[in-house]
C-alpha cells in the first residue's frame, strides 16, 4: 500500500516530514496542485510513518495544550488569539526598514536587535531566489543585520521553511526562527522529541496568517504580468508602504506591479484547502506574533504599523529596550482593538470554525484535528457555508478553464452600467 503522511490537499509544504525522515522523504513541486509535496523515496517503517504523521502540522495539533506548556502561567487566554502577556502596536523608527516591510517591520527590527545584541547568532528567515523566470522561496540562516534586509516582505505562498532545520542542527550558536503559524507548530512538534533543536532555537517569531494560495496563482500571475520567459531578478508580494504592492522586475528592465490586495482578484484561485480549515490565525505557539495594524488610528497616522502579541517575557523586555533605544515606536492596544484589526480572518477561523467543519464533514472532506480554539456556538447555517464553498469552487473552475478573467471583466462592465 502507498504510504502517505497527509492527503495532498492538506499538506502545507513546510518540510517537517523531510527533516524527520532522515533522507527517506524529498519535497517535490507538484504542478497539478501547486504545492511542494513529500515524495517517499525509501519505504518507511510503520514506526517511522507514525512518528512523521505525528509531527506533521497539517494533520492538526493540540494547540491549547502545547501553548499552555510553553507560555508563562501568568499569561491570559482568549480563544481568538490564544495565550498572551501583552498586546501592542509597533512601528520601526528606521525608514530604510519600513521601505520594504509588509507593515511595521517589527519582525526584521527585532531579528536585527537579537543579532546585534548577541542574544542569538543566527536568524532563520526566508528570501526569494530566482531560477530564470521562476521564483523560489528559500529559508536560510542569516548572521548579519545587513543580510536580513533581503528577507523582508510576506511570502503568500507555500514555503518549505522547516527544510532549514538540518542547517540549524549544524550551526554553531543559538537561532531565532521566523515563520507562519503552521511552520511554528511543526517546529514545536519536532522540538518536543528533539532536545538539540529545543536548545538551539530559543525564540520563534510568527506572523498572523489568513492563509495562502498555491503556486498555480503565482504561475498565472507570471503569465498575466508577461514575465514568463523573462529573467526575473526581483519579486515581492508586498513592500513599498502599507498595504504595499506586488512587483515583478526582470533583467531586461521590465516591471509589473499591482497593489496589495488587488492582485488577489486577478485569478480565480482560492486559498489552499488546508488554510481554509486552519484554526491558528495569530501563530499561537510563537513567542511573539506580528500582523498588520488594520486600524484607522494607525493607518491615518502614516501607516506602516504592526500589531503584536507577546507571549514570552524575554521578548517583552527586548521590546521595552528597543523602545528606550528609539529603535521602535510602541503603543499599548487592547484585545478588542486587535480583534477588530483582524476581524475578517478571526471571523473565518474562529467564529465560523464549527459551522464550516459541520458542512465539510457532511460533504466528506478531511479535516485537521485541534484540541480547542474556536467559538463553541455554531455561527452560521449549513446553507451559508455551502454558499461560500460553492461560490469559491465556481471561481476556481472558471480559472481552470481560463474563463475567469473574461467573467470578471463582464461582471465589472455590468456593475459599471
Ligand atoms: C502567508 C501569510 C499570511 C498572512 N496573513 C495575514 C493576515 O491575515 N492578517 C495580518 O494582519 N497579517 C498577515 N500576515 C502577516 C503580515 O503579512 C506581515 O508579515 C506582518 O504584518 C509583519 O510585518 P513586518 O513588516 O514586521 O514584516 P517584515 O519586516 O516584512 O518581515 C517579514 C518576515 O517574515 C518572513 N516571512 C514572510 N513570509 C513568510 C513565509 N511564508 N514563511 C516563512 N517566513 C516568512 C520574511 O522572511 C521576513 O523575515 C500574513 C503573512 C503571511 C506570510
Amino acid at each position: 500500500m502507498r504510504q502517505i503522511i497527509t492527503p495532498k490537499n492538506m499538506c502545507i509544504s513546510c518540510g517537517a516530514c523531510v527533516f524527520a525522515s532522515s533522507g527517506k522523504i524529498q519535497l517535490e513541486e507538484n504542478k497539478s496542485v501547486g504545492m511542494y509535496l513529500p515524495n517517499i523515496i525509501q519505504k518507511l517503517s510503520n514506526q517511522e510513518l507514525i512518528t512523521i504523521k505525528n509531527i506533521c502540522p497539517a494533520n492538526g495539533y493540540k494547540i491549547n495544550s502545547i501553548s499552555k506548556k510553553l507560555f508563562d502561567k501568568k499569561s491570559e487566554y482568549d480563544y481568538r488569539i490564544g495565550r498572551y502577556l501583552n498586546i501592542v502596536a509597533v512601528k520601526s523608527c528606521s525608514n530604510k526598514l519600513l521601505e520594504k516591510a509588509s507593515s511595521g517591520s517589527i519582525m526584521t527590527a527585532l531579528s536585527m536587535y537579537l543579532l546585534d545584541n548577541k542574544i542569538v547568532q543566527g536568524i532563520a528567515a526566508t528570501i526569494f531566489t530566482y531560477n530564470y523566470d521562476k521564483v523560489i522561496p528559500t529559508t536560510r540562516i542569516f548572521t548579519s543585520s545587513s543580510d536580513l534586509l533581503r528577507t523582508q516582505g510576506s511570502k503568500y505562498m507555500p514555503v518549505p521553511a522547516l527544510m532549514v532545520l538540518d542547517e540549524i542542527i549544524n550551526f554553531e550558536g543559538k537561532v531565532a526562527f521566523i515563520g507562519t503559524p503552521c511552520q511554528i507548530a511543526g517546529l514545536r512538534l519536532i522540538q518536543d522529541n528533539n532536545p538539540l533543536l529545543k536548545e538551539k532555537i530559543i525564540l520563534t517569531i510568527g506572523n498572523f496568517c489568513g492563509g495562502f494560495k498555491d503556486l498555480r496563482e503565482l504561475n498565472r500571475l507570471r503569465t498575466i504580468a508577461k514575465m514568463r520567459k523573462e529573467n526575473i531578478i526581483h519579486f515581492q508580494y508586498r513592500g513599498d508602504g502599507q498595504p504595499g504592492k506586488m512587483l515583478f522586475q526582470s533583467k531586461s528592465g521590465k516591471k509589473w506591479e499591482r497593489s496589495y490586495t488587488r492582485y488577489g482578484g486577478l485569478t480565480g484561485y482560492m486559498k489552499h484547502y488546508r488554510c481554509r480549515v486552519c484554526i491558528d490565525a495569530t501563530a499561537e505557539l510563537a513567542d511573539i506574533s506580528c500582523g498588520d495594524a488594520w486600524l484607522p488610528r494607525f493607518l491615518n497616522n502614516g501607516g506602516n504599523w504592526s500589531v503584536v502579541i507577546v507571549r514570552n517575557p524575554e521578548i517583552q523586555e527586548y521590546l521595552s529596550r528597543m523602545e528606550s533605544d528609539s529603535i521602535i515606536k510602541l503603543e499599548k492596544i487592547g484585545i478588542e482593538e486587535l480583534v477588530f484589526s483582524q476581524k475578517e480572518n478571526l471571523t473565518s477561523k474562529k467564529e465560523r470554525y464549527l459551522s464550516r467543519n459541520n458542512f465539510l464533514k457532511k460533504t466528506g472532506h478531511t479535516l485537521p484535528v485541534f484540541d480547542s480554539g474556536w467559538n463553541e456556538k455554531m455561527n452560521k447555517s449549513f446553507f451559508y457555508e455551502a454558499k461560500v464553498y460553492y461560490a469559491q469552487l465556481f471561481k476556481y473552475y472558471m480559472e481552470k478553464i481560463r474563463l475567469y478573467s473574461l467573467l470578471r471583466l463582464m461582471v465589472k462592465t455590468i456593475i459599471k452600467d
